[in-house]
């Protein structure tokens, strides 16, 4: 297999296809008395087709979503993708969490069509998820992809959990990072990213 090819292999993990409306009816009835009114009555299945569309990424292919655009260069500068919005959900809560990513790698022969990272970046959020997970992954995926010499990617986000339910309000934006490669062995190219996306190198 050519090295443009070894793109990194996904388990697509498809969910049962059933309809769980009927459960978020359920739902509904445990939390007001009226869960018949007018307003409700749709309810269960627009939140059932909302829910779905916002874990879409398990039944996203990276191989799809890259569709091929990994191309070969001598270029060795690092690429950087910043500020690439993101929704996700707490899997503790069910609850959004939302943000930017930055993502920047130091190519090693190949190249991610830049297009192609903030899709990378929705195959991960679209799940239920834990900030430090998903950073990890987004940095994982593209060093499985192009095996560049590093990957960084900060994750800056807020957490409704945090943010509604009136609890640690003070830390309801949280940042968290992953650094692989030059990023994490060579200070100076973790410096530059961090400059670049406006951190204070620490
Ligand atoms: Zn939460």
């Amino acid at each position: 297999m050519s090295k443009l090819k070894r793109v990194v292999k996904m388990p697509v993990q498809f969910a049962k296809e059933t309809s769980f409306a009927p459960e978020i009816r359920k739902i509904l009835e445990h939390l007001v008395n009226d869960p018949d009114r007018e307003g409700l009555a749709r309810t269960p299945e627009r939140v059932e087709k909302a829910l779905r569309f916002l874990t879409s990424g398990y039944r996203m292919d990276l191989r799809r979503v890259v569709n091929d655009a990994l191309f070969r260069v001598k270029y060795d500068e690092m690429v950087i993708v910043k500020d690439i919005e993101f929704f996700s959900m707490c899997e503790h809560h069910l609850l959004p969490f939302f943000g930017k990513v930055h993502v920047a790698y130091l190519p090693k022969g190949h190249v991610i069509g830049l297009s192609k990272i903030p899709r990378i970046v929705d195959v991960f959020a679209r799940r239920l998820q834990i900030q430090e997970r998903m950073t990890q992954e987004i940095a994982q995926t593209i060093k499985t992809m192009i095996d560049p010499a590093g990957v960084g990617v900060i994750c800056e986000a807020r957490h409704f959990c945090m943010m509604m339910r009136g609890v640690e309000k003070q830390h309801s934006g949280a940042v968290t990072s992953a650094m692989l490669g030059e990023f994490r062995s060579r200070k100076s190219t973790r410096d530059e990213f961090l400059a670049l996306t406006g951190h204070s190198p620490g």
